[in-house]
């Protein structure tokens, strides 16, 4: 097995954490649309954010599995529109591994404190899932570089202090060896948030476009090497899709669980609603679906902490697990009967949040086709 003792107890440690500071707090940020900034600093506080950094920066270097278990309580929990996934295990490790030891130094102990909000801004408003062919700008003028363009559907685009941004420093070069990355602080003169979205669903998390307007930050900020950023971000897609299936998995356990206590305690025609073979069958299928998911994760999860190449596998899981969570989403609202379409019943929020899983971080297209080229036959 994967999970230790400590691991248990972590999670234990975690769960308890959830339920004194999370919980109590969602319906409040979902009415805000945002999550508030003392939920950020609890989380440094206790050391949930960027668990996996090391001491010298202000985490405690701790394994892939304790990041999970962060990540599937906060599903649990119904709160997965407080991205500090996307915060911790998705932009962060940008910093970790490309940046200079002087943004290390000067991000990473805030960011593991919950002081600093991470983002990371490629999607434009025509550009996303085609992202080579973004068009937002950043040209060297003496010591700082001036980015002019907009960002969208940017997650913790309202409240991020620090956004990592991908624009095309090369004029004339088509593919995507223009691309670079910035690390883009909130209070650079010419950085403005625009739009935050009305969603279907995440209501909680702030959606926003940024705005750079003859943006100027020190030459300084570039993260790693110029014209490298297309490949720092393929690089990186492994982790982030890992931990899109991580909360979408996480998500149909828990939309599951409260259908089966809905149904076995709901009464229709003198029996419970979930003993009615067709919708116990229903039950039984999702129920195998759902631990089919976990196993292959589980694989995958051990084979990432390896150090193993298996984009094309985590594509299949994101994809996969995705789909899957969003048929079991719309079973465990028909199951729940009108009350599952009321706002008071916990899987009418999951059923509209699951939705973009499928979308974001590369949609199920998107998926299809990593995993076709990888076979050899697009
Ligand atoms: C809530 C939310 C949060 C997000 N957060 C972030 C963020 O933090 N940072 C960020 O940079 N972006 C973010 N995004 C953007 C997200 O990653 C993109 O929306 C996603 O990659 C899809 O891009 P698109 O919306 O431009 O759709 P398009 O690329 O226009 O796709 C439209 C449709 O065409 C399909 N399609 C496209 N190409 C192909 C193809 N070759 N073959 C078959 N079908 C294809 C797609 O699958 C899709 O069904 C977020 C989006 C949302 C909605």
């Amino acid at each position: 097995m994967l999970y230790k003792q400590e691991h248990h107890i972590f999670r234990e440690a975690f769960k308890r954490f959830v339920a004194e500071h999370i919980t109590p707090n969602v319906d409040a940020w979902e009415e805000a649309g945002e999550v508030s900034r003392d939920a950020w600093l609890a989380m440094g506080e206790y050391g949930f954010l960027l668990p996996w950094l090391p001491e010298k920066y202000g985490g405690y270097a701790a394994d892939f599995l304790y990041s999970v278990i962060i990540m599937d309580e906060i599903c649990h929990a119904g709160a997965v529109g407080f991205f500090a996934p996307l915060h911790s295990e998705i932009v962060a490790p940008y910093i970790m591994t490309y940046g200079s030891e002087e943004q290390k130094a000067e991000w990473l102990p805030k960011a593991a404190s919950g002081e600093c909000i991470l983002a990371v801004a490629m999607s434009e408003p025509n550009a996303g899932s085609d992202l080579a062919s973004l068009k937002c700008r950043a040209e060297l003028d003496g010591d700082e570089w001036v980015l002019n363009g907009t960002k969208t559907f940017i997650s913790n685009g309202g409240t991020a202090d620090l956004t990592i941004v991908a624009a095309k420093t090369e004029r004339g070069v088509k593919d995507s060896s223009a691309i670079s990355l910035f690390l883009v602080p909130s209070t650079a003169p010419g950085y403005r948030v625009g739009s935050s979205f009305s969603k279907m669903g995440l209501h909680s998390q702030d959606t926003a476009e940024i705005i750079l307007d003859e943006c100027r930050i020190p030459a300084k900020m570039i993260l790693g090497e110029r014209g490298k950023g297309f490949k720092y971000l393929m690089n990186k897609l492994q982790q982030e899709r890992i931990v899109l299936t991580i909360q979408a998995q996480a998500m149909s356990e828990k939309m599951l669980e409260m259908t089966v206590k809905y149904a076995q305690e709901r009464k229709a025609f003198g029996q419970s609603v979930a003993s009615m073979q067709h919708n116990a069958f229903k039950i039984a299928k999702m129920a195998t679906e759902i631990n089919i998911g976990r196993a292959y994760l589980d694989s995958l999860v051990f084979r990432h902490m390896k150090g193993d190449n298996i984009v094309t596998e985590v594509s299949m899981a994101k994809s996969w697990v995705a789909e899957m969570a969003n048929r079991v989403a719309y079973d465990c609202v028909q199951l729940h009967g009108g009350y599952g379409y009321m706002e008071e019943y916990p899987i009418c929020r999951f059923a509209r949040d699951i939705r973009i899983f499928s979308i974001f971080g590369g949609t199920t297209e998107v998926m299809n086709l990593i995993i076709a080229r990888s076979m050899g036959v697009i």
